[in-house]
């Protein structure tokens, strides 16, 4: 992968630290920063279909979707609609997954 400097656009080699061309000095581009992996009990934004509880369980526990739904759904007609209660329960405590934005790690002073 070539590196080109920001200065003058020269191809230079991929571990220089100086352009060989202009003189700007190069700076080792920044780590790519991943996305988080999903561990905490949110409702995520993709793949739900009602308030994405059930969605959010699969993921934080590596359970199948289909299953919880399916348990959701027995419990509620056959468990005296403890799944529903369940699913309502679970929809009130668990956040919403958050939009992927930078967070707001430091605000300016306020004068
Ligand atoms: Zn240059």
């Amino acid at each position: 992968m070539a590196m080109y400097c920001r200065n003058c656009g020269k191809a230079l080699a991929d571990d220089a630290r100086f352009c060989s061309g202009c003189g700007a000095q190069m700076y080792p581009p920044p780590p790519p920063v991943y996305p988080q992996t999903v561990t905490r009990l949110v409702r995520p934004r993709a793949g739900r279909m009602i308030a994405g509880v059930c969605q959010g369980l699969s993921n934080a526990y590596a359970w199948d979707v289909v299953w919880v739904r399916v348990i959701t759904v027995l419990l509620t007609v056959f468990g005296g609609g403890a799944g529903l209660l369940a699913y309502v329960i679970f929809w009130v405590v668990m956040p919403e997954e958050p939009v992927l934005l930078p967070p707001p790690a430091s605000y300016p002073p306020s004068s």
